[in-house]
């Protein structure tokens, strides 16, 4: 019988898709792998389209939906921040989820995304080993399992920090208000988030979906036991990238790319979840009528302030939000898409150029792999720590000043963009240097490259003989 590795990437599409690619290198290595999912508790067709299409591309894992999350997982009902709830709603799945193990024959390992930290408790209960796969930056890793050691005892003073610089080894120093909001933004959120990077500190290994030659500092801190003071580190596989792609190759935008010169394009994409005010909406487009490039632009229906983040969206209204004309004007040289481009496809389009992006993980690699320089724009979660990473650490890129104001301006656009895609000065070292890491990511992932070797000493270090069997 082959060994069979659970994998739990936890709640949403976001946390599945990259655990796909995850599960994709273990069947290569020839061990059997189990997705376990949870239900969402409000029903998602986003959720079931994606499980459909995961389960139609992979057929030889085995996908299994777990129900929902009791509605009572939040114990007193009060608001709480996403992060808490998340953790919360996962950590009542605990029961369902040790059930589900039991009733495999045999289990060799338990894969987790990181809010499914209590998962660890079940783990230890039907004795599996427990490995993370870190879906963003290693150099994230880095601060974040730092910070139970620097603040746990003392939560109040991060925010105290305010525009302070802070230091953390293996990162570049950045403003401490460039934390992730679920870290500087809400008491509750910072008391799970500590836990869960102190719980996560436990586990056997964490894979992190990076490449060595990337992240050499974090990489070296983390190797050194820097991170995480007065106890060993886990050890940490950097196994990427692992970029998913398999968007509409049909789409209109794509056949748009066609017809226009070699990276002449700019693409501006902000995530799964980016969203801009109609006032940001405007001055972008103001930005990019006057810089005279080439265009392709993601534009999505602006939240209103009683919205929920990721709460679906209507498709936005291209008349109202543009300004008068636009459309008109730059139809020769520019596309604006409605909510969703196939994004991977588009950036691999030899007609792309450069990339304004969120500075999600995953568009990071997608553009890295891409060979794009990138224009970062962060927007929330860890994206601004990841725009210090870019444009400080790993030099591939340059910041949308403005990011941190009210309102990026449309100068700062217009002129950003002109000096990415001009073909002299110093756009064109930054173009240097993405295409060098372009080429470094596809050696990493080759038979002998750092990402292949690493995954390799994973399993090694996985202990393959040993199956735990649920039944003993
Ligand atoms: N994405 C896409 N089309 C879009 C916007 C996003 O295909 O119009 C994909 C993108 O390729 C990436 C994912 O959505 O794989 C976004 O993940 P990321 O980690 O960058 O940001 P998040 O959405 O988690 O903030």
């Amino acid at each position: 019988m082959k060994k069979t590795v659970v994998l739990y990437p936890g709640l949403g599409v976001g946390h599945l898709v990259p655990m796909v690619e995850v599960a994709k290198l273990f069947l290569k290595h020839g061990l059997a792998v189990t997705m376990a999912l949870v239900e969402p508790q409000v029903k998602s067709t986003d959720f079931s389209a994606a499980v459909a299409r995961a389960r139609a591309s992979n057929p030889s894992v085995a996908f299994r939906v777990l129900p929902s999350p009791p509605a009572d997982s939040n114990p007193d009902g009060a608001p709480r921040h996403h992060v808490v709830k998340v953790i919360q709603s996962l950590a009542a799945m605990n029961a369902l989820l040790r059930d589900f193990l039991r009733s495999l024959p045999s289990v060799h390992a338990l894969v987790l995304d990181m809010f499914c930290v209590d998962a660890q408790d079940v783990a230890a209960e039907l004795k599996l080993p427990v490995f993370y796969s870190f879906a963003s930056a290693a150099s994230d890793l880095a601060i974040f399992l730092n910070l139970p050691s620097k603040f746990a005892s003392n939560t109040a003073k991060i925010k105290e920090l305010g525009d302070s610089i802070i230091t953390f080894p293996g990162v570049p120093p950045f403003k401490a208000s460039e934390l992730p909001s679920e870290v500087i933004g809400d008491d509750e959120a910072l008391v799970y988030v500590l836990r869960m990077f102190e719980r996560m500190a436990e586990a056997k290994g964490i894979l992190i979906n990076s490449f060595d030659s990337l992240e050499k500092p974090a990489l070296s801190a983390l190797n050194d036991g820097l991170c995480v003071p007065g106890r060993a580190t886990p050890p940490v596989y950097c196994i990427g990238p692992l970029v998913s792609g398999g968007g509409d190759k049909e789409h209109e935008c794509l056949r748009w790319l066609d017809a226009q010169p070699d990276q002449s394009v700019v693409f501006l994409s902000f995530g799964s979840l980016g969203t801009f005010t109609s006032k940001q909406l405007e001055e972008i487009a103001v930005g990019l009528e006057k810089s005279g490039e080439r265009f392709l632009w993601v534009v999505r229906s602006p939240r209103s302030p009683d919205e929920k983040h990721g709460d679906p969206l209507p498709e936005p209204d291209l008349d109202a939000l543009m300004p008068e004309g636009f459309l008109e004007r730059t139809k020769d040289r520019g596309l604006v898409v409605k909510s969703w481009a196939p994004q991977v496809e588009v950036l691999r389009h030899r007609a792309t150029g450069a990339f304004m992006t969120h500075c999600g993980w995953n568009s990071t690699l997608e553009g890295i792999t891409a060979g794009l320089p990138l224009l970062c724009w962060p927007l929330y979660a860890e994206q601004k720590v990841n725009k210090v990473h870019i444009v400080e650490g790993m030099k591939l890129g340059v910041e949308m000043r403005g990011y941190n104001e009210k309102v990026v301006k449309a100068e700062e656009v217009e002129e950003k963009v002109r000096w990415v895609m001009a073909s002299e000065g110093g756009g064109r070292a930054l173009r240097v240097r993405v295409a060098a890491a372009k080429d470094a990511a596809a050696e990493a992932l080759q038979e002998g490259g750092s990402s292949n070797l690493a995954f390799a000493q994973f399993l090694k270090d996985m202990d393959i003989s040993k199956v735990a069997t649920m039944h003993d």
